[in-house]
Protein backbone atom coordinates (compact mmCIF):
# COMPACT_ATOMS: atom_id res chain seq x y z
CA UNK A 1 0.00 0.00 0.00
CA UNK A 2 0.92 3.26 -0.81
CA UNK A 3 0.82 6.27 2.24
CA UNK A 4 -1.71 8.90 0.91
CA UNK A 5 1.45 11.53 1.19
CA UNK A 6 3.54 8.93 -1.45
CA UNK A 7 0.38 9.20 -3.71
CA UNK A 8 0.40 11.19 -6.71
CA UNK A 9 -2.18 12.30 -9.90
CA UNK A 10 -0.14 13.65 -12.41
CA UNK A 11 3.38 12.06 -12.90
CA UNK A 12 5.93 14.12 -15.00
CA UNK A 13 9.58 12.59 -16.16
CA UNK A 14 11.68 14.91 -17.41
CA UNK A 15 14.38 14.61 -20.09
CA UNK A 16 17.82 15.94 -20.99
CA UNK A 17 18.09 19.29 -18.93
CA UNK A 18 15.37 19.33 -16.64
CA UNK A 19 16.18 17.21 -13.85
CA UNK A 20 15.00 18.58 -11.06
CA UNK A 21 11.22 20.66 -11.46
CA UNK A 22 11.68 23.10 -8.94
CA UNK A 23 7.94 23.90 -8.96
CA UNK A 24 6.96 20.81 -6.39
CA UNK A 25 6.05 21.93 -2.71
CA UNK A 26 6.70 19.47 0.23
CA UNK A 27 8.89 17.59 -2.24
CA UNK A 28 9.84 13.93 -0.28
CA UNK A 29 12.03 11.97 -2.31
CA UNK A 30 11.06 8.41 -2.39
CA UNK A 31 12.49 5.22 -3.80
CA UNK A 32 9.97 2.81 -5.44
CA UNK A 33 10.62 -0.55 -6.57
CA UNK A 34 9.14 -2.51 -9.28
CA UNK A 35 8.60 -5.92 -10.89
CA UNK A 36 10.98 -4.89 -13.74
CA UNK A 37 13.55 -3.28 -11.43
CA UNK A 38 14.30 0.17 -10.33
CA UNK A 39 13.10 3.04 -12.08
CA UNK A 40 16.08 6.17 -13.29
CA UNK A 41 15.89 7.85 -9.78
CA UNK A 42 14.49 8.42 -6.92
CA UNK A 43 11.01 9.97 -7.80
CA UNK A 44 9.91 13.84 -5.82
CA UNK A 45 6.40 13.48 -4.83
CA UNK A 46 4.75 16.51 -3.79
CA UNK A 47 2.02 18.89 -4.74
CA UNK A 48 1.33 21.80 -7.84
CA UNK A 49 -1.23 24.36 -6.66
CA UNK A 50 -2.72 21.27 -4.87
CA UNK A 51 -2.73 19.03 -7.14
CA UNK A 52 -0.45 16.07 -6.35
CA UNK A 53 2.47 14.87 -8.78
CA UNK A 54 5.28 12.42 -9.28
CA UNK A 55 8.66 13.38 -10.93
CA UNK A 56 11.05 11.17 -12.22
CA UNK A 57 14.42 12.58 -14.53
CA UNK A 58 14.31 9.76 -17.73
CA UNK A 59 18.16 9.45 -17.50
CA UNK A 60 18.78 9.88 -13.78
CA UNK A 61 20.05 13.15 -12.31
CA UNK A 62 23.54 13.41 -13.84
CA UNK A 63 22.21 11.97 -16.64
CA UNK A 64 23.46 7.86 -15.68
CA UNK A 65 21.05 6.18 -18.50
CA UNK A 66 21.71 6.58 -22.02
CA UNK A 67 18.58 6.80 -24.29
CA UNK A 68 18.69 2.52 -24.70
CA UNK A 69 19.80 1.69 -21.43
CA UNK A 70 16.75 3.38 -19.27
CA UNK A 71 14.06 1.01 -17.71
CA UNK A 72 11.46 2.90 -19.57
CA UNK A 73 9.45 -0.31 -18.04
CA UNK A 74 10.27 -0.30 -14.25
CA UNK A 75 9.63 4.10 -14.69
CA UNK A 76 5.63 3.62 -15.59
CA UNK A 77 5.51 1.02 -13.59
CA UNK A 78 6.30 2.92 -10.69
CA UNK A 79 4.51 6.15 -11.84
CA UNK A 80 1.29 3.79 -12.04
CA UNK A 81 2.00 2.30 -8.86
CA UNK A 82 1.69 5.60 -7.29
CA UNK A 83 -1.79 6.23 -8.63
CA UNK A 84 -0.76 8.79 -11.62
CA UNK A 85 -3.36 9.09 -14.46
CA UNK A 86 -1.74 11.97 -16.16
CA UNK A 87 1.95 11.59 -17.50
CA UNK A 88 3.34 14.76 -19.29
CA UNK A 89 6.78 13.36 -20.93
CA UNK A 90 9.28 16.47 -21.29
CA UNK A 91 11.66 15.80 -23.97
CA UNK A 92 14.68 17.78 -25.89
CA UNK A 93 14.36 17.05 -29.75
CA UNK A 94 16.05 18.07 -33.02
CA UNK A 95 13.96 19.78 -35.63
CA UNK A 96 13.75 18.58 -38.80
CA UNK A 97 12.06 21.82 -40.61
CA UNK A 98 12.96 25.64 -40.60
CA UNK A 99 9.74 26.47 -39.12
CA UNK A 100 9.68 24.30 -35.95
CA UNK A 101 12.44 26.75 -34.37
CA UNK A 102 15.31 26.10 -31.59
CA UNK A 103 13.07 27.60 -28.46
CA UNK A 104 10.20 26.65 -29.63
CA UNK A 105 7.95 23.31 -28.10
CA UNK A 106 6.16 20.87 -30.07
CA UNK A 107 3.76 19.06 -28.67
CA UNK A 108 3.68 15.63 -31.24
CA UNK A 109 0.59 13.92 -32.20
CA UNK A 110 2.17 11.01 -33.92
CA UNK A 111 6.05 8.79 -34.18
CA UNK A 112 7.82 6.69 -36.15
CA UNK A 113 9.43 3.82 -34.23
CA UNK A 114 13.46 3.69 -35.80
CA UNK A 115 14.51 1.81 -32.48
CA UNK A 116 16.79 -1.29 -33.28
CA UNK A 117 14.93 -4.15 -31.02
CA UNK A 118 16.75 -3.47 -28.15
CA UNK A 119 14.38 -2.09 -25.76
CA UNK A 120 11.70 -3.93 -23.93
CA UNK A 121 8.34 -2.36 -25.84
CA UNK A 122 5.86 -4.13 -23.66
CA UNK A 123 4.58 -5.36 -20.53
CA UNK A 124 2.99 -8.45 -22.09
CA UNK A 125 5.45 -10.81 -22.67
CA UNK A 126 3.40 -13.85 -22.91
CA UNK A 127 1.48 -15.94 -22.01
CA UNK A 128 -0.83 -12.84 -22.01
CA UNK A 129 -0.22 -11.05 -25.81
CA UNK A 130 -1.67 -7.44 -26.16
CA UNK A 131 -1.39 -5.75 -28.92
CA UNK A 132 -2.67 -1.97 -28.23
CA UNK A 133 -4.10 0.36 -30.98
CA UNK A 134 -1.29 3.30 -31.49
CA UNK A 135 -3.16 4.69 -34.30
CA UNK A 136 -3.59 7.65 -32.10
CA UNK A 137 -0.94 7.18 -29.74
CA UNK A 138 -0.82 10.42 -27.34
CA UNK A 139 -3.69 11.40 -25.32
CA UNK A 140 -5.34 13.89 -27.32
CA UNK A 141 -7.27 15.76 -24.11
CA UNK A 142 -4.15 15.63 -22.32
CA UNK A 143 -2.02 17.57 -25.79
CA UNK A 144 -4.88 20.39 -26.16
CA UNK A 145 -4.43 20.91 -22.45
CA UNK A 146 -0.58 21.58 -22.99
CA UNK A 147 -1.44 23.85 -26.24
CA UNK A 148 -3.57 26.02 -24.26
CA UNK A 149 -1.37 26.23 -21.80
CA UNK A 150 1.66 26.98 -23.52
CA UNK A 151 -0.56 29.51 -25.17
CA UNK A 152 -1.53 31.76 -21.83
CA UNK A 153 2.41 32.20 -21.16
CA UNK A 154 3.04 33.19 -24.77
CA UNK A 155 5.65 30.23 -25.00
CA UNK A 156 5.94 29.48 -29.24
CA UNK A 157 4.32 25.91 -29.51
CA UNK A 158 3.34 23.80 -32.72
CA UNK A 159 0.12 21.65 -31.85
CA UNK A 160 1.45 19.05 -33.95
CA UNK A 161 3.85 16.86 -35.31
CA UNK A 162 5.54 13.94 -35.90
CA UNK A 163 8.39 12.33 -33.74
CA UNK A 164 10.90 9.88 -35.40
CA UNK A 165 12.38 8.09 -32.24
CA UNK A 166 15.94 6.79 -33.76
CA UNK A 167 18.04 4.30 -31.51
CA UNK A 168 20.86 6.69 -30.76
CA UNK A 169 22.95 7.18 -28.80
CA UNK A 170 24.97 8.87 -32.03
CA UNK A 171 23.13 11.61 -33.90
CA UNK A 172 21.77 10.53 -37.74
CA UNK A 173 23.55 11.03 -40.42
CA UNK A 174 23.19 13.96 -43.07
CA UNK A 175 21.67 10.93 -45.24
CA UNK A 176 19.67 9.23 -42.36
CA UNK A 177 18.29 13.45 -41.45
CA UNK A 178 16.90 13.67 -45.22
CA UNK A 179 15.42 10.22 -45.19
CA UNK A 180 13.51 11.16 -42.05
CA UNK A 181 12.86 14.76 -42.93
CA UNK A 182 11.64 14.13 -47.01
CA UNK A 183 10.91 10.22 -46.88
CA UNK A 184 9.10 10.10 -43.69
CA UNK A 185 8.15 13.30 -43.46
CA UNK A 186 8.94 13.48 -39.67
CA UNK A 187 9.21 16.99 -37.93
CA UNK A 188 10.96 16.03 -35.08
CA UNK A 189 14.01 13.66 -33.69
CA UNK A 190 14.83 11.71 -30.74
CA UNK A 191 15.72 9.27 -28.86
CA UNK A 192 13.59 8.48 -25.50
CA UNK A 193 9.70 8.37 -26.80
CA UNK A 194 9.75 4.61 -27.61
CA UNK A 195 9.16 2.44 -25.78
CA UNK A 196 8.12 4.95 -23.16
CA UNK A 197 4.45 5.69 -24.84
CA UNK A 198 3.74 2.22 -25.32
CA UNK A 199 4.30 1.07 -22.00
CA UNK A 200 2.13 4.00 -20.57
CA UNK A 201 -0.73 3.12 -23.06
CA UNK A 202 -0.60 -0.70 -21.88
CA UNK A 203 -0.83 0.90 -18.19
CA UNK A 204 -4.05 2.78 -19.27
CA UNK A 205 -2.17 6.11 -18.28
CA UNK A 206 -3.48 9.32 -20.41
CA UNK A 207 0.39 10.38 -22.46
CA UNK A 208 1.40 13.31 -24.21
CA UNK A 209 4.95 15.12 -24.75
CA UNK A 210 6.15 18.21 -24.46
CA UNK A 211 9.16 18.58 -27.15
CA UNK A 212 11.58 20.90 -26.82
CA UNK A 213 13.55 21.77 -30.06
CA UNK A 214 17.25 22.15 -29.10
CA UNK A 215 18.49 22.68 -32.62
CA UNK A 216 18.00 21.82 -36.20
CA UNK A 217 19.07 18.31 -37.23
CA UNK A 218 22.46 17.71 -39.82
CA UNK A 219 19.77 17.87 -42.49
CA UNK A 220 20.11 21.68 -42.42
CA UNK A 221 24.01 21.58 -42.99
CA UNK A 222 23.65 24.51 -40.60
CA UNK A 223 26.72 23.67 -37.73
CA UNK A 224 25.60 24.81 -34.05
CA UNK A 225 28.36 24.70 -30.96
CA UNK A 226 27.35 22.67 -28.45
CA UNK A 227 27.47 26.21 -26.28
CA UNK A 228 24.68 26.83 -28.77
CA UNK A 229 22.76 23.83 -27.80
CA UNK A 230 23.60 24.26 -23.96
CA UNK A 231 22.38 27.98 -23.67
CA UNK A 232 19.15 26.90 -25.25
CA UNK A 233 18.39 23.80 -23.71
CA UNK A 234 18.76 25.83 -20.61
CA UNK A 235 16.28 28.06 -21.76
CA UNK A 236 14.22 25.55 -22.76
CA UNK A 237 14.12 23.88 -18.97
CA UNK A 238 13.08 27.07 -17.65
CA UNK A 239 10.19 27.58 -20.34
CA UNK A 240 9.41 23.93 -19.44
CA UNK A 241 9.19 24.56 -15.39
CA UNK A 242 6.77 27.72 -16.08
CA UNK A 243 4.55 25.53 -18.61
CA UNK A 244 4.30 23.16 -16.09
CA UNK A 245 3.11 24.85 -12.94
CA UNK A 246 0.65 26.35 -15.56
CA UNK A 247 -0.64 22.81 -17.01
CA UNK A 248 -0.95 20.74 -13.23
CA UNK A 249 -3.19 22.46 -12.14
CA UNK A 250 -5.69 21.92 -15.05
CA UNK A 251 -5.15 17.72 -14.53
CA UNK A 252 -6.47 17.78 -10.68
CA UNK A 253 -9.58 15.72 -12.63
CA UNK A 254 -9.55 12.35 -13.62
CA UNK A 255 -9.38 11.95 -17.80
CA UNK A 256 -12.80 12.48 -19.22
CA UNK A 257 -13.95 9.03 -20.28
CA UNK A 258 -15.96 10.86 -23.68
CA UNK A 259 -12.80 12.75 -24.41
CA UNK A 260 -10.09 10.48 -24.74
CA UNK A 261 -9.32 6.30 -24.93
CA UNK A 262 -6.77 6.14 -23.19
CA UNK A 263 -7.75 4.56 -19.55
CA UNK A 264 -9.38 1.83 -21.98
CA UNK A 265 -6.36 1.09 -24.12
CA UNK A 266 -6.29 -2.77 -23.26
CA UNK A 267 -10.37 -3.53 -24.13
CA UNK A 268 -10.06 -5.97 -27.01
CA UNK A 269 -6.24 -5.57 -26.71
CA UNK A 270 -5.92 -8.93 -25.00
CA UNK A 271 -5.70 -11.74 -27.12
ZN1 LIG B 1 -6.13 10.26 -22.35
Amino acid sequence: MIPPQERAHVGIIGGSGLYDPGIVEGAKEIKVDTPYGSPSDYIIVGEVKGVRVAFLPRHGRGHRFPPHSINYRANIWALKSLGVKWVVSVSAVGSLRWDYKPGDFVVPDQFIDMTKNRRHYTFFDGPVTVHVSMADPFCQSLREKIVEAAGRLGIPVHPRGTYVCIEGPRFSTRAESKVWKEVFGADIIGMTLVPEINLACEAQLCYATIAMVTDYDVWAERPVTAEEVMRVMSENAQKAKKLLYELVPQLSGEPEERKCSCCRALENAIV
